[in-house]
């Protein structure tokens, strides 16, 4: 504790706005530039298109019209400009986020996502993410740890501190999210759904298939997760309040009919 208010210290000593706070009134250590990090995360899309496929047809029509579906309800100018959300070809039943706006669902994915209210879940959740700041905020606090405060002391100026900062950004877009990002973006995500107009009560049954289909590598949004008891539990508490949400925004006439283009 005593080492992270020194490191906050001593970043906002060279002047940078070290604290942002996440849409959920968490307070975040962010010591990059938000554009340098949405740069890192369209150069690492980039690379990750070219050994991977897109899956054309109705997979990526049905997602674009959840993904739409969301995007359209978003708050007025919160996240990016733009957002680009594909389907791929892996049949690991996997999706991550990026920074910039970047969303990669598995066509793996698509098979445990049984329904439309479902994968708009595991849509929300990786939109929560970037709408967080989440890849700033684990760049920043690795950055601090990895190169270790001694080394930042050594450091003399902000031109050094820049380019050790500078060097954290290039692969800190890749690093796995933190255990309370993801639980962040689970309670997010379906504060994101549910005001588009699609059912939170899905969520739970999404993890469920999840746990059920087991195997392999666990997937981005679960991989440092609590259990899936606790992140029912977690989900749970907030379903009222979703539920709330997604009858107001389907009485303001959001009422998403994706199911159509995948049968
Ligand atoms: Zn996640």
């Amino acid at each position: 504790m005593m080492r992270k208010t020194m490191l906050g210290a001593l970043a906002l000593s060279l002047g940078l706005s070290a604290c942002t706070t996440s849409p959920l009134g968490r307070s975040q250590l962010s010591l990059f530039d938000s554009s340098e990090i949405d740069q890192q995360g369209q150069k690492a899309f980039d690379e990750y298109r070219k050994s991977h496929k897109q899956a054309t047809g109705r997979d990526g029509q049905y997602v674009t019209c959840i993904a739409d579906a969301i995007i359209k309800t978003l708050p007025e100018g919160q996240g990016p400009s733009k957002w680009t959300v594909g389907v791929y070809q892996d049949e690991e039943p996997n999706a991550f986020a990026l920074p910039g706006g970047y969303v990669v669902i598995n066509t793996g994915l698509m098979k445990v996502a049984k329904n439309q209210d479902q994968i708009a879940t595991v849509v929300g959740h990786e939109m929560a993410h970037v709408l967080a700041n989440h890849a700033n905020e684990r760049t920043s606090t690795q950055s601090l740890t990895s190169t270790g405060l001694g080394v930042v002391q050594s450091v003399t100026g902000n031109n050094a501190l820049a380019q050790l900062l500078g060097a954290g950004a290039q692969y800190g877009v890749l690093l796995p999210y933190s255990r309370r990002q993801e639980s962040e973006a689970d309670l997010l995500g379906l504060d994101l759904m549910a005001r588009a107009g699609f059912d939170p009560q899905a969520s739970i049954a999404l993890w469920q298939n999840m746990a059920s289909a087991g195997g392999g590598q666990p997937p981005e949004w679960a991989s440092t997760h609590p259990n899936s008891g606790e992140r029912s539990e977690a989900l749970k508490g907030r379903m009222q309040s979703a539920l709330k949400l997604s009858e107001e925004a389907r009485a303001a006439g959001h009422t998403p009919n994706c199911g159509n283009i995948k049968s």
